[in-house]
This record gives C-alpha cells, sequence and structure tokens, in this order.
C-alpha cells in the first residue's frame, strides 16, 4: 500500500501541466493547454490539458488521465512506480516499505532495478572523474585542457570509467546491485558468451573512458558514451552502451533533458554530429543543441524532437563524411513535417572546435549567414559550380525531387517544387512529374512494410490466444442470454457512472447531492453493480462518501481506477473551444441542466436489467421445481417481478416486448 499522503501530496505539488510540460510543448487555449500528443503520431495538437482539473486527454488515441497516468504511459511504469517516479523528482520521501515492491510487475521490476544501476554507475563515474587520483591528474586535465569547464562536467555529468576490467563490476557488487542487474544495464559484458550472468565470466563495458551519461528527455540515465583518451589502444574511439530494457537508441536524442527549455524558447533546435559537440556548445551559452548518438534520424526522435520545436538546423561538418550523414537525416526530417535547414562548417572544422576557436558571436553570425534549405544544400553538394553540366542538373534534381516527396504537407511541396524550377532552371511539370514518381515508390514501400507486418501481427494472433487483445471477461458460468444482459447491465453501469463523475456533488434534491441520491437508491434497492468491472469503483466511492460525507469530480480524478474514463468526459465537456462555444451552446446546457433526469434513467435501466437478471433466474428455478409448492412460489415471485418491471418501463416511457 503506498500511503495517500503521497499520493495526495504529489497532486498538490506536481501540477498536470508541469509533469506533462516536461515532455510535450504545451500551448494555452483559454483556461487549458494544447500541445501534440506523444502516445501516437499526432500533426496537429491533439492534446488538452486542464490545470483546473489536473488530467491530460488526447481527442485523437484516446489517451487521458492524471498526473500518474501520465507517467505510466510515457515512461512505461507500473502505477507504484510512477507513483515513486514523481516522488523521486519533487523530492517526496518515501520510506522504506511504503511501496510494496511485490506488486510491482517483473518487468517493472527489471527496470527499476536497472535504472538503479545506472544511476549508481553515473555517480561512480562521475567521483572518479573528480576525486580519484587518475582523474585529478590525468583525465580531468585532459577535459579541461579541451576546454571543458567544471560546470559543463557538472551539468552534463560526465565521468570516468574505471580503469581495471572490472572496477564498476566490483563496486557494484559490494553495494548491493546483482551481477544480473548490472549486465541487464549494459554495464558489463560478458567474457564468454556461452557461459551465464556470473561474476567470474562478467567485465566492465567502459574501461578507460570518459563517459557521457545519456539522459532520458526527463533526466533519468538510460546508458553511457564513453570516448577512450590513450591514443596506443586498438579499442574503437567511441563506444555507447547497448541497447536495454530502457535504451533505445532510435527513440532518444542526447542533450534534450538538458536543452529542452532553450530549444522551446528559441523555437529551433540545433542538430549536431557528437556529444563533444552539444557539451562544447552548451558551455559557450549556445543551449539549445541536440546530438541523434551516431545513427540516422529515426522517425521517433523526429516525433520526439517535434513536441518541442518543427525548427532544426543541422550543423555539420563540411567534409564528405558530414554531407552523407546530412543528406541522410534529411529525409526523415522533411517526411516529420519538420522545418529543416543546414549549416555546413569548414571542412576540418565542427562546430565544437569552431566555437572554440572563435568564439559564440562569429559562431551564431557564422550559422545565420550559412544556414541554408535542403534545396540549397544538394544543390551546392552535387552541382557544386558546374551549374551547367546537364548530367549534374539532372541529377540534383532528382535527388531534391526525392526529398520533395517525402514532404507531407502538398502546399509546401509544390513551393519547394517552384523553388527547385527557379535554381535549375528546369521547367516546373517535369520536376512535378519526378516528385509524383518518388511518392509513388515510397507509398508502394509503405504498403509492403505494412503487409508484411500484418502478416507478422496474425501470426502472433493465432500462435498466442491468451493474448490480451482476445481477452474475454469470465461469464463461464452464466448462459449466452444472460451474459448478454450482464453485459447489458455492465454498460449501464458505465453510464451511472459517468453520469456519478460529471455530477455527483450537484444537488438532486433539498436534501441530497446527486452522489447521494444515487447510492441511496441502489442501496435501497439493492442493486449494487454486479460485473467486475465496476463492483469495486462503486464501492469505493461509497465508503468515500460516507466517510468524507462528500464526494466530487476530483476524487474521480485523482483515482487511478476512474481517473481515465474521468478525463474522457470531463474533458469532453470543456474541449469545446471558444469559436465553437456559441454553436454548441445550447447542446452543453442541456446536457448539464437535465442531469437530474439523467440520474432517474440510468437508474431506471440498470433497475430493469437488474428485475430481468432475477427474472431469468426465477424462471430457471421453476423449470427445476420439484414440488407443486415451489412452482406456485415461483409463479407469484414472477407476477411480483413482472409488476416491477412494468413500473419501471413505463417510467423509462419504453415498451418492453
Ligand atoms: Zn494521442
Amino acid at each position: 500500500m503506498i500511503s495517500p499522503e503521497i499520493i495526495n501530496k504529489l497532486f498538490d505539488i506536481a501540477s498536470i501541466e508541469e509533469v506533462v510540460g516536461e515532455y510535450v510543448m504545451l500551448k494555452r487555449a483559454g483556461a487549458n493547454y494544447k500541445g501534440l500528443c506523444p502516445f501516437h503520431d499526432d500533426k496537429s495538437p491533439s492534446m488538452s490539458v486542464s490545470p483546473s482539473k489536473g488530467i491530460f486527454k488526447c481527442f485523437s488515441c484516446g489517451q487521458g488521465g492524471n498526473i500518474f497516468q501520465f507517467i505510466m504511459e510515457h515512461e512505461g511504469l507500473s502505477y507504484p512506480l510512477a507513483i515513486k517516479h514523481l516522488a523521486d523528482k519533487y523530492n517526496v520521501p518515501i520510506e522504506e516499505g511504503q511501496i510494496d515492491v511485490t506488486e510491482l510487475k517483473e518487468e517493472a521490476r527489471v527496470k527499476e532495478g536497472v535504472y538503479a544501476c545506472l544511476e549508481f554507475a553515473r555517480k561512480y563515474f562521475y567521483e572518479r572523474l573528480n576525486e580519484s587520483q587518475d582523474g585529478k591528474v590525468v583525465y580531468k586535465p585532459y577535459l579541461l585542457e579541451r576546454g571543458i569547464a567544471q560546470q559543463t562536467i557538472d551539468t552534463f555529468s560526465i565521468g570516468l570509467s574505471g580503469t581495471q576490467r572490472t572496477d564498476l563490476l566490483d563496486e557494484g557488487l559490494k553495494n548491493g546491485y546483482g551481477a544480473q542487474q548490472l549486465y541487464d544495464a549494459g554495464l558489463v559484458k560478458k567474457i564468454n558468451d556461452a557461459e551465464g550472468v556470473i561474476p567470474s565470466n562478467l567485465r566492465d563495458t567502459f574501461i578507460e573512458r570518459i563517459v557521457f551519461p545519456i539522459f532520458s528527455v526527463s533526466g533519468k540515465v538510460l546508458g553511457f558514451g564513453g570516448r577512450i583518451i590513450k591514443k596506443d589502444t586498438k579499442a574503437p574511439k567511441y563506444l555507447n552502451s547497448p541497447e536495454t530494457v530502457v535504451y533505445e537508441k532510435r527513440k532518444e536524442l542526447y542533450g534534450l533533458s538538458v536543452g529542452k527549455n532553450d530549444i522551446r524558447l528559441k523555437d529551433r533546435a540545433f542538430l549536431v554530429e557528437g556529444y563533444m559537440d552539444v557539451v562544447s556548445l552548451n558551455q559557450s551559452g549556445v543551449e539549445n543543441v541536440i546530438a541523434a548518438s551516431g545513427t540516422a534520424f529515426t522517425e521517433e526522435q523526429a516525433r520526439l524532437i517535434k513536441r518541442f520545436t518543427h525548427n532544426i538546423t543541422m550543423l555539420f561538418d563540411g567534409d564528405v563524411a558530414g554531407v552523407n550523414a546530412s543528406l541522410k537525416h534529411i529525409k526523415t526530417l522533411l517526411a516529420a513535417d519538420l522545418n529543416v535547414e543546414v549549416a555546413l562548417f569548414p571542412p576540418d572544422e565542427d562546430p565544437d572546435s569552431f566555437i572554440q576557436k572563435r568564439g559564440t558571436s562569429a559562431f551564431k553570425e557564422y550559422v545565420t549567414e550559412k544556414s541554408q534549405n535542403f534545396i540549397g544544400l544538394i544543390a551546392e553538394v552535387t552541382l557544386g559550380n558546374q551549374k551547367n553540366d546537364p548530367i549534374k542538373k539532372a541529377e540534383t534534381a532528382r535527388s531534391i525531387a526525392e526529398n520533395i516527396a517525402a514532404l507531407p504537407d502538398p502546399l509546401k511541396r509544390a513551393a519547394f517544387i517552384n523553388e527547385t524550377a527557379n535554381l535549375l532552371q528546369i521547367p516546373e511539370r517535369v520536376l512535378i512529374d519526378e516528385v509524383n514518381k518518388f511518392k509513388q515508390e515510397n507509398r508502394k514501400q509503405k504498403e509492403q512494410e505494412q503487409r508484411r507486418e500484418e502478416r507478422i501481427q496474425e501470426k502472433q494472433n493465432s500462435s498466442d490466444t491468451s493474448s490480451s487483445y482476445n481477452y474475454v471477461p469470465e461469464f463461464t458460468s452464466f448462459t449466452t442470454a444472460e451474459a448478454l444482459l450482464v453485459d447489458k447491465k455492465s454498460y449501464q453501469e458505465q453510464d451511472l457512472l459517468k453520469t456519478l463523475i460529471l455530477f455527483a456533488d450537484q444537488e438532486f434534491d433539498e436534501e441530497h447531492s446527486v452522489a447521494e441520491y444515487i447510492f441511496k437508491e441502489l442501496q435501497e434497492e439493492e442493486i449494487w453493480p454486479v460485473s467486475k468491472e465496476f463492483e469495486t469503483v462503486f464501492k469505493d466511492a461509497y465508503a468515500y462518501l460516507l466517510e468524507h460525507k462528500m464526494l466530487n469530480e476530483l476524487y474521480f480524478i485523482r483515482n487511478p481506477s476512474t481517473s481515465k474514463m474521468a478525463a474522457g468526459i470531463l474533458s469532453q465537456r470543456h474541449k469545446l473551444s471558444p469559436g465553437w462555444e456559441d454553436n454548441f451552446e445550447k447542446i452543453v446546457k442541456t446536457e448539464d441542466d437535465n442531469y437530474k433526469h439523467q440520474v432517474v434513467q440510468n437508474l431506471n435501466y440498470l433497475k430493469l436489467n437488474h428485475i430481468e437478471i432475477l427474472m431469468k433466474e426465477n424462471q430457471e428455478k421453476m423449470k427445476c421445481a420439484e414440488t407443486e409448492q415451489e412452482v406456485l412460489h415461483c409463479q407469484q415471485y414472477h407476477a411480483v417481478l413482472q409488476e416491477i418491471r412494468k413500473k419501471i418501463t413505463d417510467e423509462i416511457g419504453t415498451v418492453i416486448l
């Protein structure tokens, strides 16, 4: 059990707009905020955040809930772990035993262990750099010499790995971390692949390296990038953590946790190639910088950065490798509907060396002067100064057309086609045909991929009948007809619950609030919800009402089992933007005014269903009756039930055949 004080304290201090704003750029829209939903590929802001209610809701994919739901979904954590996550973040102390680890699912537990190991390693590496003998004598002077100041070391938590083969392993084991956990975290490797994860078969992943922790957007350590210092070695210059349960390279951007606020503020991100570029620019006061960890920019990374800005300027070396790397990134960035510019640095210079040599203002001037869109870049690279060479021209046009075809926005495509036609002196018509050819190819490719995925999905579904997609509620003890009745009842229970969430603390009559009236009726008529789905929800809410003498939407927003539903229906009511309000005012008003009627109707339908279930049960009993007495008894009961049913149907105004 997690103490309610902790949860309530977190609700008080961690506002929804701050928690969500950590991951998503939010813009004010009246009393609420809007932003791109991180849970689906959102093209226009579909997510609404309501500070007054403490909820978020996506009108496209349906995700919604309170601060904990957001963290659960976004970080892939269980409820208790999401609480712990926010408690850590907001410095709310949790005492031993307050969060029961046995409640946690296996995967969540593994993740938690991995996160703990990574944080331990970060601290260990950082202390080694700043406090150990070789750190102070050899490695820190090296960094300082390269222009990395202490403040930057602190900001990015730069550290030094062990120098022996098992320094971190030994230290980790000594501090109570398991060999398996350290292995799952990617901090140690197997020496012999065929053997197990036991200390004698393990060695550190990072040896004699300067290590840069890779942080998630929210600032959790996911892994490390290590740079070797020694020159006389065969080991690779750069080494990254392997992919783990918490680290998926294609989803992360180095520097985002540090730079995200500045990226929002400037509404632009500089994309660079290496960790050192990020660190060095940051130190010189250019904080809106990210790096894509070596690989080509992925769709996921594009989606991630889009939450903070739509404008990217790539800052790459002007050498062949740098140009090719930037060309590789462009298509993904364009396809994600990002506005991309590129500024190439002189050969043999990278952003790091440039800013260190020439200073911040020269750097900024250079970037402004050299920034060009992808058309300019491709023309510069492919065409160079052979502007009249027809073969080069065709090659350039084709390469540009391929990139234009990736743009989702037809207006942008048209504008870029026009620009290219002017630049290359080629008729627009020819370019349009070329772009369309590429678009067709892209579509074919996508369809093929989709089919492949569908086939894989089908296979999985047929081999895994217990998957959650095929989940069938347990009605095994009912016949089909009865199951349908129960199903209907559950649907009506859901409706009643919605009414309760919306209007719980409104007045029903002089003596009762809506909540009090509903529970009084449920109690008196003995029609407590029976579906597994809602039984606990209603009972808990009733207990809360008895204890606190009040019940309102806040209770349902904060309760983990109802917050998603609450976010859904409460946001729906407040979804209307100012412009729409006039048109919809009538409808909204009607709903609010009609709530008493709605309460009565909901209860009536529920009662009706309950009666029908009783009648069914009674009929079954009659069939099995052995004495005349029993039959008579059943018949009388049937008449009573029929009477009640008629009363209710009259009230509902529906004819039941
Ligand atoms: Zn969504």
